[in-house]
């Protein structure tokens, strides 16, 4: 609803760039030796995707999740893709720079010239280019991560953990494994290594939970000793503070306050990917919206990518809401544009549309935080903004002073004494400035009581 001057992530991000990056935990591979080589190669690569996830704008988080080629790779490890969509995907793959440094030339030599006809050969190539493109490689990551399963699976009995291994493959990977499979371990392991690169069975319990601390919101919030200097820093009461938020950019109804006193009194941090679908983005600072307890809670994880909703890190001088007072009193003589909003009883908040191209996301916005019903309450705050504004102009003041005297010398002095009270009445208008809470409604209703443009554009346009 309303915007969050964006400068402050920047400088957040480069203020506290180590320690982001070692909330994360920076790993001793070379101990890590129980993941065996492939495991500590997979970590390390991991590591620089991380590094490059946290800092990612919004633009770039939707390009990620797009890019993981998640449907390719599903085929791929299904088996269920064709020679020339192989061809077609390393083709794509290889206009990548990491991917093709790291592949052998006479290898990409041997594909472009069309040598490579084996199917085999060709599964080979590209299965290669999966290794190395670091978004197909998170994706591996992720599914790991999302494969939630805290406890040591023990592969060598078919109790129930095992049991529920299978089940979360068949769910998670979209693999249906087939009965005769299942019934037999060494085959199952068989599948799992090639399907998977060896990657699935690098001692699953270990990688999971370096995943798990790699990105995790806990350690965010946790207070600690910087890396950078003496200082003890909690990086989530620090990204708040430099905020320098009044109030709630998603409702615009509750103040954010930053008080350490012993205790650490913040807003809290939406997610505005949510950690559940993307829990890669739970640390990334363009993802995190200080907001209220009650917005941040009322989100119930709708995926963000397919519903998204008003970004308050670009909304300069967003008109994408608008609030507009409408009469309910369809009996009144008064016509639309004359109506008089000084009793609550008479008319109910409206949130129009106002700005085309954030049709969606305004739409989205109005229905998760159940803004049209939440500012019903605020009503008596239209009126008396109603009120305030009809006693304005020089008109006005003339009008006034004539009223209570005839003497021209007292009529300045009335004129000056009002013209006071009319200074003071903006401040009234406006208490906590634009930015401040309840700033958007007031702005807005002004707006419409004084624009007669905008009055008549919202009553018979939007
Ligand atoms: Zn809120």
């Amino acid at each position: 609803m309303i915007n969050i001057d964006n400068k402050f992530v920047t400088d957040f991000i480069n203020d506290h760039i180590s320690d982001i990056e070692a909330c994360g935990t920076t790993f001793d591979y070379s101990s890590e030796s129980s993941l065996g080589i492939n495991g500590q190669k997979f970590l390390i690569k991991l590591q620089g995707v991380r590094r490059n996830i946290i800092y990612m704008t919004k633009e770039k988080m939707i390009k990620f999740v797009t890019d993981m080629k998640k449907e390719e790779v599903e085929k791929f490890v299904n088996d269920k893709i064709t020679m020339n969509e192989m061809i077609k995907f390393a083709e794509e793959e290889l206009k990548n720079d990491e991917v093709k440094n790291e592949l052998k030339k006479e290898d990409i030599d041997k594909f472009k010239n069309g040598k490579i006809t084996d199917e085999n050969e060709m599964k080979e190539f590209v299965k290669n280019i999966i290794k190395i493109n670091p978004y197909v490689l998170y994706w591996f990551a992720y599914t790991l991560y999302s494969l939630k399963k805290p406890k040591n699976v023990n592969f060598q009995k078919k109790g129930s953990d095992y049991i529920e291994f299978i089940e979360q493959l068949n769910k998670r990977y979209y693999i249906k494994i087939s009965t005769k499979i299942q019934k037999n371990f060494e085959q199952l392991k068989e599948f799992a290594l090639k399907k998977f690169n060896k990657i699935y069975l690098l001692n699953f319990n270990g990688v999971y939970k370096k995943i798990e601390k790699m990105f995790n919101y806990d350690t965010f919030c946790k207070e600690r000793k910087s890396t950078s200097s003496d200082k003890i820093i909690n990086l989530a009461y620090q990204f708040v503070k430099d905020s320098n938020l009044l109030c709630c950019p998603y409702c615009n109804r509750a103040f954010i306050e930053t008080i350490n006193e012993n205790k650490i009194r913040t807003a809290e941090l939406d997610h505005y990917f949510p950690q559940s679908i993307y829990p890669f983005f739970a640390i990334s600072p363009w993802n995190l919206i200080p907001s209220c307890p009650k917005c941040n809670h009322v989100k119930r994880d709708p995926d963000t990518i397919k519903t998204p909703h008003l970004y308050p890190y670009e909304l300069a001088d967003s008109r994408a809401l608008f609030f507009v007072p409408v009469r309910n009193d369809k009996e009144s003589e008064n016509n639309d544009l004359q109506f008089d909003f000084s009793n609550p009883k008479y008319f109910d908040i409206k949130i129009k549309i106002f700005q085309k191209e954030l049709l969606n996301e305004a739409k989205n916005s109005k229905k998760i935080f159940h803004l049209e019903q939440l500012y019903q309450n605020n009503k008596k705050t239209v009126s008396i903004i109603y009120e305030l504004l009809r006693f304005k102009g020089e008109d006005f003041l003339r009008e006034v002073a004539q009223y209570f005297t005839h003497n021209p010398t007292k009529k300045n002095k009335i004129q000056a004494k009002l013209k006071e009270f009319i200074n003071i009445k903006n401040e009234m208008l406006l208490p906590y400035g634009k930015d401040g809470i309840l700033g958007k409604l007031s702005q807005d209703i002004q707006d419409y009581c004084t624009d007669p443009f905008i009055r008549i554009f919202l009553t018979y346009f939007c």
